[in-house]
């Protein structure tokens, strides 16, 4: 079997979205998507920076092709853009490898150990919010099915602005939620060492599920502190890119769970080897997501053949404005979402819609 790419493209979308296409002289075409951190530069650099290193190339030498992207372009940064557009490429490449081989990629990428998930409902903002705004969120959460939570503050990197109120907004979530369903509290990165240890005490003591990000992303030793002395188990990761700063990660700040994010750490080839190195020091999986549509269609098949990746999967909620613009969206029902049983990702642009979700 020979393919040969004969494009790529990267589009934005009006839902903030940065859409990547690849397509092939065999007929089928993979689909990606980049983190949007800023989705018009994200666009310009799968167009200008990538696509000239993989076109005329065999899509399914996916490592040799990562390898090309990274490399060719490492001196265009390495956190932050240039793997996150690595991410839409590669995604679109195991795709295509899917579609190619008629086999969804969770078995392409070793086989599942679950394909359904809890996903939990992750409301952002609570630091520009009153503990009742919050309260709202999850209330509304609640009635949409979601049967895990996590309330996140966005302080912005300022560090110890209120955290009684952090605390009181997580204690009225805490008292609406049943006892057995999952609450976790992400910090982003809002407290000073000495505020975060004593707020994780009390976060504890309430049972949250999880503490998420406690201290800056740059302080692993700050984390390590954090981890060290609290039990309630704290994870980092979504600021991470490639191996290379998961390997630092580990080694330095030794969070209690990992959480890579497959649109910002290079696409599945990266996650792959994120996942070894996780493995290897016995680390716990649980994916950042943000992007409920390609993203988290991409989290999921990566997520399914990890044995320790059990704990509830991130999902910002289901979006109909990116649905529409998909032939066969995934549903999300009763607190979970599966896989389909389809080739590749499992998910088909609706060209019409697409037409018209288009930026410009
Ligand atoms: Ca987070």
């Amino acid at each position: 079997m020979t393919a040969k790419i004969t494009d790529v493209r990267a589009y934005p979308l009006k839902t903030r979205t940065a859409l990547v296409r690849v397509s092939t002289d065999a007929g089928v075409e993979g689909i990606g998507e980049c983190s949007p951190m800023n989705v018009p530069i994200m666009c310009h650099f799968v167009e200008t920076a990538l696509r000239p290193l993989v076109l005329g190339q065999d899509p399914l030498d996916t490592e040799r092709l990562w390898d090309a992207m990274y490399f060719g372009t490492h001196k265009l940064g390495t956190g932050g853009v240039q793997p996150s557009c690595i991410a839409g490429v590669d995604i679109a490449l195991w795709d295509i490898k899917g579609k190619l081989l008629g086999q969804p990629l969770y078995r392409l990428l070793g086989g599942a150990v679950r394909t359904t998930f809890t996903m939990y409902k992750s409301i952002g903002g609570g630091g520009a919010m009153t503990p009742d705004a919050m309260l709202e969120l999850v209330r509304e959460a609640w009635d949409q099915g979601f049967k895990a939570f996590k309330i996140r503050m966005d302080w912005q990197y300022r560090q110890d602005v209120d955290p009684e109120k952090d605390l009181a907004m997580y204690r009225l979530c805490r008292d609406f939620l049943p006892a057995e369903i999952p609450l976790s509290f992400d910090a982003n990165n809002g407290y000073t060492v000495p505020t975060a240890i004593r707020q994780g005490r009390k976060l504890e003591a309430l049972g949250a599920a999880h503490f998420e990000e406690p201290v800056a992303p740059t302080n692993y030793e700050g984390i390590r502190q954090v981890a060290d002395a609290l039990d309630i188990p704290i994870s980092a990761g979504e600021h991470e890119y490639t191996r290379w700063q998961f390997r630092d990660l580990i080694l330095s700040a030794r969070p209690d769970i990992l959480q890579p994010d497959i649109v910002k750490c290079g696409g599945f080839t990266e996650a792959l080897r994120i996942k070894a190195l996780a493995e290897t020091w016995d680390l716990p999986v649980m994916p950042h997501m943000t992007q409920p549509t390609i993203g988290n269609a991409a989290s999921l098949h990566f997520c399914a053949t990890i044995p320790l990746s059990s704990r509830p999967h991130e999902y910002t909620g289901p979006r109909a404005d990116l649905d529409r613009i998909f032939t066969d969206p995934w549903e999300f029902q009763d607190g979970t979402m599966s896989i389909p049983d389809r080739p590749g990702l499992g998910l088909t642009l609706d060209e019409r819609a697409l037409e018209s979700a288009r930026e410009g």
